[in-house]
């Protein structure tokens, strides 16, 4: 059906450069809230500000063709979220959250197993963003992921901080962040996240100032 477009019955034009896809009704209005809405009384619709590759993917999975989506600290991520987000394409936004979280289990407790240093910084700012995308009704598909990010982000409170005055973090990541214990370490490599630190930098400013005393 993906291939066979003889029996297409809607025209999405995509992308600056106005690329022409020829899809089915049938296929693509049941999963995608905006396509029906704009589409159930025209058979043309143009989303000229979507990227044509993104969009590729996005109706690749619309026809059950599936998707794949490499390690990218949540890139790749953030930009389908967002098309799907877009589209309203309740199903997929959950899929690529799921996706997320399976990446997120396996490499960041791979990178601690084999000690090398987790940069969590570019995640934590591609699942910020996508968190803006979310409301309340989101928590509980965006709960995997922050619970990924907590157990291994050694992150300062003053770190923290900034991207919060800064406005980097939203209402829902600082919800859902604040949702998962900081007091257990990851069940699979054992490493502690934002609690271990600031228990340290406690600890540490303690021993500074005896000495002074
Ligand atoms: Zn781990």
């Amino acid at each position: 059906m993906f291939e066979n477009r003889d029996f297409a019955d809607v025209t999405v034009i995509v992308g600056e450069d106005e690329e022409p896809f020829r899809l089915h009704r049938s296929i693509i209005f049941p999963s995608s809230k905006l396509f029906k809405d704009e589409l159930e009384d025209g058979s043309t619709l143009e989303v000229l500000d979507i990227h044509v590759t993104i969009f590729q993917k996005i109706i690749e999975w619309q026809y059950e063709q599936g998707y794949q989506l490499s390690w990218s600290s949540g890139h790749g991520n953030l930009q389908m979220f967002e098309t799907a987000h877009y589209f309203k394409i309740e199903t997929l936004r959950h899929e690529i959250l799921k996706n997320l979280s399976t990446q997120c289990s396996t490499k960041l407790c791979g990178a601690i197993a084999a000690k090398t240093d987790v940069n969590l910084g570019d995640l934590v700012r591609n699942f910020a963003a996508i968190c803006k995308l979310c409301d309340e009704s989101d928590l509980e598909i965006l709960r995997p992921v922050a619970r990924g990010i907590v157990l291994h982000w050694d992150v300062t409170p003053n770190g923290i901080l900034e991207n919060l005055n800064s406005g980097a973090y939203g209402h829902i990541f600082v919800a859902v962040m604040m949702g998962i214990p900081h007091d257990t370490p990851c069940g699979h490599c054992g490493f502690r996240g934002i609690k271990t630190m600031v228990r340290e930098q406690n600890t540490l400013t303690i021993q500074k100032r005896r000495r002074f005393y």
